[in-house]
Formats: structure tokens, sequence, C-alpha cells
């Protein structure tokens, strides 16, 4: 078990720096560590142990060996394991929402968001924890019973995205350790502090030894391929890109593993000429500057019907225009930077391709100068619908905006893609808003709401956006096996 290593004041100091496996902080085998930048300043946060594939291999060996002895824990005791968590967590929010905010550059009013949304996973599963309900019906043809049971499914490998490194962490952690799973958490090699801070957390509020372990690393597929491999782990659970979704939903096909697919999205958000202005901006706000715009669930495509086209772009263009870029860390600023360089630059790109096919910039267009991965607010407007940049998931301060005819023409464009996450619609008509929700292709609508995360809600996607839910009951049973018992008495 580790020592408490919190002395009231966590300062980025006394947070692990080490894998943490079977209840062990420990240098990686090889001793190979990995540099943090601070997306603000591009300089090095912290050097963090980086795992090879004998890490990974031990660490899924401490699961396997955990696993019996905590699937067999009662369920109570599983809850109140979470119960000290989702307290511990929200005793250190403040010291773990900087350590957000350091690596992963988004504002601090926006960390904080992030781990009080990342405890409550610790406390709704806590509270599902002992509501694990089977069945038990008679068989059609009255000649027996059918007795249902969910089982833990086993060892579950969690592979999680730099951009909620809190939340993404506790969205799985939590369900499998209700359920009787034992983890290895690989976290993003941009963002593996927090990950670290929230794996010691968890032994501190009582998780035995080798039930959850992390290990982060510089080279993702060493890692995942070792622990895939191991033959207790049963459960794959990937938030990421669909790309690299593609490739562990192929690896994991080998051994048949569960999967639970969180991947990207396109969402696009339509405003009909119904819609109250005043709340779509609200809401335009909240789906698309939320943590950067850096979020699978950001609002990518605006579709605004013709009449009311011109005021909501110079409304959205004059609330983003507002927005103050600086570090996260920095009082009154509302954006900070891009995680890293790559991502800056991916937004550059497609909003010079954006105008070079005749967009215009409203506000922003410009990234800003470093260090610190920079880019301000962007409102494009006359953007075409054949325009380039709405088929790419723009992961950043970006709305370009698209005029329709109708909300015939919205719902077709708003469904003309592979994936299929989450669907915003602002209408001043909920009757006809719920009847146009039903035809939206995503696995959630934001009705006349920019937010639509909540740990006691489905959260995930359809098409190529993901397969499983997160949150709610469902998350729970996706670390279960439904087994059925044919009796009678
Ligand atoms: P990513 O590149 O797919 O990486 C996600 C995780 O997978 C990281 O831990 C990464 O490790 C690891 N990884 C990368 N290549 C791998 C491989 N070949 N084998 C095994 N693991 C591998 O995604 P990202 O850039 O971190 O995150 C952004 C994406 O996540 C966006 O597409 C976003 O929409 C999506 N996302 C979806 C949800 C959702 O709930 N649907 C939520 C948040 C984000 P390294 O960091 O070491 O590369």
């Amino acid at each position: 078990m580790l020592g408490t290593g919190y002395n009231g004041d966590m300062s980025d100091a006394d947070t692990p720096r080490d894998l943490l496996i079977d209840g062990e902080l420990r240098p990686a085998e090889g001793g190979d560590r990995l540099d943090v930048l601070d997306p603000a300043t591009e300089e090095v946060l912290a050097s963090v142990a980086s795992a090879g594939a004998a890490d990974a291999s031990a660490a899924a060996d401490a699961a396997a060996a955990a696993q019996p002895g905590w699937a067999a824990t009662a369920p109570r005791e599983r809850a109140e394991v979470l119960r000290r968590a989702f307290e511990l967590m929200t005793a250190r929010s403040e010291d773990l929402a900087r350590l957000v905010t350091r690596e992963n550059g988004k504002v601090l009013a926006e960390a904080r968001g992030e781990v009080a949304y990342a405890a409550e996973f610790f406390r709704w599963f806590s509270e599902e924890a002992v509501r694990i309900h089977g069945q038990v019906t008679t068989a059609p043809a009255g000649t027996n019973r059918i007795l249902v049971l969910h089982q833990p499914v086993g060892v579950a490998l969690l592979i999680t995205p730099w951009n909620f490194p809190a939340a993404m962490a506790t969205r799985k952690i939590a369900p499998a350790l209700a359920a009787g799973c034992a983890v290895v958490l690989k976290p993003a090699s941009l963002t593996p502090l927090t990950a670290l801070a929230i794996g010691q957390l968890l032994q501190e509020a009582g998780v035995p030894d080798g039930v959850v372990n992390v290990v982060p690393g510089r080279s993702a597929s060493t890692i995942t391929e070792a622990v895939l491999a191991h033959p207790a782990v049963r459960k794959l659970s990937f938030t990421g890109s669909t790309e690299v979704g593609k490739v562990l939903l192929r690896q994991a096909a080998d051994r048949v593993l569960k999967t639970s697919m969180e991947l990207g999205g396109n969402a696009p958000f339509i405003v009909l000429a119904d819609a109250d202005l005043d709340t779509a901006v609200e809401a335009a706000m909240v789906a698309k500057m939320r943590h950067n715009g850096e979020t699978c669930t950001a609002a990518n495509r605006f579709y605004v019907e013709a009449p009311v086209a011109a005021a909501f772009t110079q409304r959205l263009a004059e609330a983003m225009g507002a927005v103050r870029m600086g570090p996260g860390l920095n009082d009154g600023v509302g954006l900070g930077p891009l995680v890293d360089a790559a991502t800056r630059d991916k937004v550059r790109e497609l909003v010079d391709a954006a105008l070079d096919h005749g967009a215009r910039a409203v506000v922003g267009g410009e990234p800003g100068p470093g260090p610190g991965f920079w880019y301000p607010p962007t409102v494009l407007a006359d953007v075409a619908p054949d325009n380039p940049i709405l088929a790419e998931e723009i992961f950043g301060p970006v709305a370009p905006i698209v005029v329709v005819d109708d909300a015939e023409e919205a719902v077709a464009r708003a469904n003309d893609t592979d994936l299929g996450l989450v669907s915003y619609l602002c209408t001043g008509d909920l009757r006809r808003g719920l009847a146009l929700a039903e035809r939206l292709e995503a696995g959630m609508v934001g009705l006349n709401r920019g937010l639509v995360s909540d740990p006691a809600a489905p959260f995930g996607g359809v098409k190529e956006s993901g397969l499983g839910r997160e949150g709610g009951h469902e998350g729970l049973l996706d670390y279960t096996e439904a087994k059925y018992v044919a009796t009678e008495w």
C-alpha cells in the first residue's frame, strides 16, 4: 500500500512520477522516462517513468492476481472504497484542477469543472455498485426458471486521451471497480500526471494492491499490446480517435475481448429560425468553447436557418471574440493554449483550407505567437456545405457556420457523416425538437443545451463514434457478463 504522499498542499512535486504497479510506485524496468510539457510555455513540467513491455506485463500480472479477490469483495465494500475516492477527490479538487491545467492547458475554471465531473463518477458508481440486479423469470414453455446474473468480466485495459485527463480515467475506473474488475490504465503520454495522482488517491481510498495499475509511456502500442496479450485480460475500454479505435478493435478481435469504444465526433449544432437566440448562443458557447474546443462533443459544424443566420453569426462572434486567451492559471482567461504543436497546427491547416474554399473569418483566423500553442476563438461565415473543414474533427476554438434553408436540410446535413456522437438542436418548439431529435443519427442530443455529459446518463456514440456506453447504469453493465442459469425448483 502506498503512503499518502499528500500533505494537504499538493504541489506538482508531490504528485507521483513513477508507474503504479501492484500498489507500488516504481520506475520503468529499463529506467526510461517521458517529459511532460506545459502547453502554455513549452517548458518541461515533469519527467515521468515511461513503461515498456515488461512493465505493462507486470501491471497485467498484478491485476490478474488481484482480480479474484476484488470480484469476491462485497458490493458494499466496493461501494465504500469508491465513496472514499469521491471524498478524497473532492477534498483535493483544487490541487488536481491545477495539475490538469498545468499538463493539459485548459483554463482553471474548466479544470475545476472537469475534476468535479470526474469525482462524480466515483460517487455515481459507488451508488450503482450495490444495484447490480439480476433477473428471474419462468421459461415461456413453463418447464424451468431462467436466472440471469451479471458477473464481473475480468481484468480490463483502460486507454484514455489527453483532453480530459481526470474524467476519462474515472469514467472507466469507477464502473470497472464497482463491477468487480481489476484494471490497467494507460493514460495519454501528454497528460500522465493526473492519472498517476488518481491512482495514488485510489490506493489511499483503500483499493487493494494490484486492483488499479497505471502505466503511462512513450510507446502506446508497446504497452497496450503487452497487456492485451495477457490471458486474464477480458475487456478493453478505449477513449480516443476513431483511427486508433479501429486498430484496437482489430487487436481485440484476436482474443474476442469485450470492447467499449468512445471515439471521435463531428457534432452538428442546428439553430432553427424559431430558436431563442440568447439560449442558442449560450448553448453554442458551451458546446464550442468548453475545454478549449478540444472535446469529442465539441460543436464542429453549425447549421443555421437563413432568417436568423446573420444575427446568430454576429452574436456568436461577439461572444467568442470577448473570450480572453492566456495561460490557464491566470485570472480572467477563458481560453488556454491547445495541448501541443500538432493540435495547434491541425487547427491552423483546417482554418487556412476553409478560408481558401471561400469562408470568411468574422473573428480570429490566425494562430497566436509562441511560446505556447495558441489559437484564438474563430468564427467562420460564408462556409459552403462542401467546405473540407466540415468533414474533420477540428479540436480547437473554431466555429464554421453554414446557412440552411430549413430543418429538413439541417437534419440531412447533420446526418451526412460517418460519425454520430452528439448533435445539438435549438428550437423554440420543444415538440418539434423532440421529433427532430429522434431523427438525428447520434448517441446523444443536446436540445436547447450545449452540455450533455452527466455521470448519471449513458454517454456514447453511434456509427464510427463508438460502441458501448459510459455512465448511467449502462456504464456498469459494460464491465459485466450476463450469465444465464437454467434450473427448476
Ligand atoms: P488518440 O491519439 O487516439 O489517443 C488516445 C489514447 O490511445 C492515448 O492514450 C494514446 O496514447 C493511445 N494510443 C495511440 N495510438 C495507439 C495505438 N496504436 N495503440 C494503443 N493505444 C494507442 O486520441 P487523442 O488525440 O489522445 O484524443 C483525441 C480523440 O479522442 C478525438 O478524436 C476525440 O474525439 C476522442 N475522444 C472521444 C471521447 C468520447 O467519449 N467519445 C472523449 C474524449 C476524446 P499516446 O498518448 O501515448 O499517443
